[in-house]
């Protein structure tokens, strides 16, 4: 009798593990592609940048949503993630984000990354996006924020950027910004794709 529920225990914590395995696995499992929407889902703590007009979370959610549609529709295989992550693998990650600026248009466009692997990637992000917006551009990592993003310790990726796509508190920005929203989903799945060696068209603005 002993014997047979020793053997009962041992198999309900078989079963138990590999359960645990299974779930873990098809949460960590690698993808192409990781899309966060900065802010999302966050009721406490860093909840983006506001103005009268914007809230920062809104439009992250709107260029994330459009980047990850267009990034299937070209049968690249990609998770779009909100704020809170857990240990996640990718080849590239990218999350997107507006500034704000307590003194409106000192700011604009930037990108934050965790190490030199993702440099030249965010070099070519930044020749391409400098060729439309029109405004200013921060050096690269040049906040805590940017350098020490919490979600790069979490995601695994050869690539990670942070992309600042513009200033939300700036009207001149926003005037520019807010008409091209899908637009600018469109240049990030195209630099995506290309760095995934995915021949796609480049989008016209
Ligand atoms: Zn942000």
């Amino acid at each position: 009798m002993k014997t047979k529920n020793k053997a009962a225990k041992f198999f309900s914590v078989l079963i138990l593990l590999l359960i645990g395995f299974i779930l873990y696995w098809s949460f960590t499992k690698p993808v192409s592609v990781i899309i966060q929407a900065g802010h999302e889902g966050r009721t406490t703590g860093n909840t983006g940048a506001e103005s009268k007009h914007y809230r920062e979370e809104e439009w992250n959610i709107i260029v994330a949503d459009e980047v990850a549609r267009l990034l299937k529709l070209w049968h690249i295989d990609v998770k779009r993630i909100p704020a809170r992550v857990y240990p996640m693998k990718a080849t590239i990650a990218v999350s997107i984000h507006f500034d704000g600026a307590t003194k409106p248009c000192r700011s604009g466009a930037s990108i934050g990354y965790p190490n030199q692997n993702s440099y030249a990637f965010a070099q070519k992000w930044k020749s391409l996006y400098k060729t439309y917006f029109p405004f200013k551009w921060h050096k690269d990592n040049f906040t805590k924020n940017l350098k020490y993003y919490y979600a790069y310790n979490y995601i695994k990726a050869d690539k990670f950027l942070l992309l600042e796509l513009g200033e939300l508190s700036c009207k001149k920005q926003t005037n520019w910004l807010q008409p091209r929203l899908k637009k600018i989903a469109h240049l990030v799945a195209y630099s995506i794709a290309t760095e995934l060696g995915h021949s796609v068209k480049k989008p016209q603005f």
